[in-house]
């Protein structure tokens, strides 16, 4: 089998060429269709991950070169392991890429994308950008029937970071207003979902008028244009003192900021955006206004059965995807960096 491979960090991907994989126990190994190119990826690529003010946290350590990056993994069942009875060759599926030890307490509880012993695809375990790629257990593999080829990659990334974010709100009745910070892609899926899992009015923020248009058209009740001081005003008035949860899908100082000032007392702000930077907070402020900052990555395995279901109801609409050969694997990355793709790429081998 073929592969993109990270051979050196930040230098372009290299052909590399391994033995296919016989799936083992309950592995299954898949012919990969589609395989998303994420943001994060630039960042596994590039080595590190930018803190703001000139901090890094690197994630060359977790990684074993030559590696395959790509955690949103689309393709067809080729080989199954001799205990794997659920999954039928010949299917077309999308893999949970989150994966953890299987062992711990956190993984028996179902939250195996917070494992401290993760083996994620496409992070410590080899991923998407390739032929071939096996799941460590059939369980992972979800089929995508109703949801469009190349599209269904995207889900297990960007699309459950919106609705895993969603997810985090607890008690939000429908007198309640809740607030979508930053509409790009994520957050506008972040939007939908919201639509489909709550009956109050939500509000979406962004400093882009086009993105606050798209908002309105994709059922924002109201939308507020962060650049303009007065806005947080508006959004106070209009709610009777703020909104009872926010998600966050910028995460930098200025929209938590603003998420901060928008969401009322005793309400919750979800940081999902990995902008960067850093904030400050007087600490008697968290008892006095009662409100509490959490944020939230990706989803774990229930809920991605529950997203695909909605994405199955076409409760969400697609985003735009553009397929590329995979040998565009590492141009992909560089146009990623320069923020000049709208939408999502997903590479075909
Ligand atoms: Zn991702
Ligand atoms: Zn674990």
């Amino acid at each position: 089998m073929k592969s993109e491979a990270i051979v050196e960090l930040g230098k372009p991907l290299q052909t590399i060429e391994t033995e296919t994989p016989e799936p083992k126990g309950n592995e299954v190994l898949l012919k990969i269709t589609h395989s998303g190119v994420c943001h994060s990826d630039v960042h596994i690529h590039d080595g590190y991950f930018d803190l703001g003010g000139g901090n890094k946290l690197p994630v060359g350590a977790m990684l074993n070169l030559p590696h395959t990056m790509g955690h949103e993994i689309e393709g067809e069942v080729v080989s199954i392991g001799p205990e794997v009875t659920e999954v039928e060759i010949g299917s077309h599926v999308v893999a949970y890429p989150w994966i953890g030890c299987g062992e711990c307490a956190t993984c028996k509880a179902g939250d195996e994308h917070y494992c401290n012993a993760p083996r994620q695809l496409g992070i410590q375990l080899p991923g998407g950008f390739a032929d071939y790629c096996i799941v460590p257990d059939s369980k992972y593999v979800l089929d995508y029937e109703g949801i469009r080829p190349g599209l269904a990659a995207t889900y297990m990334c960007s699309g459950l970071t919106a609705f895993g974010a969603l997810k985090k709100f607890v008690n939000i009745s429908d007198d309640d207003h809740i607030l979508i910070m930053g509409l790009g892609g994520v957050g506008m899926m972040g939007l939908q979902f919201a639509r489909a899992l709550f009956n109050c009015k939500i509000l979406a923020a962004d400093i882009d008028p086009n993105k606050l248009q798209a908002a309105k058209g994709a059922g924002a009740d109201e939308v507020y244009d962060t650049s303009d001081e007065l806005s947080i005003k508006k959004l106070l008035e209009d709610t009777g003192g703020g909104v009872k949860a926010t998600a966050d899908f910028v995460g930098a100082e200025k929209t938590v900021q603003y998420s901060l000032d928008s969401t009322k007392k005793g309400g919750q702000v979800v940081v999902v955006g990995l902008f960067g930077g850093a904030f400050q907070m007087p600490i008697p402020m968290f008892p006095l206004s009662a409100k509490s900052i959490g944020g939230s990555f990706v989803g774990n395995l229930e809920e991605t059965k529950e997203m695909l279901e909605l994405v199955k109801q076409g409760k969400v609409d697609p985003i735009p995807v553009s397929k590329r050969d995979i040998k565009e694997a590492t141009q992909t990355l560089d146009d990623l960096r320069d923020g000049s793709i709208t939408g999502r790429v997903v590479l075909q081998p």
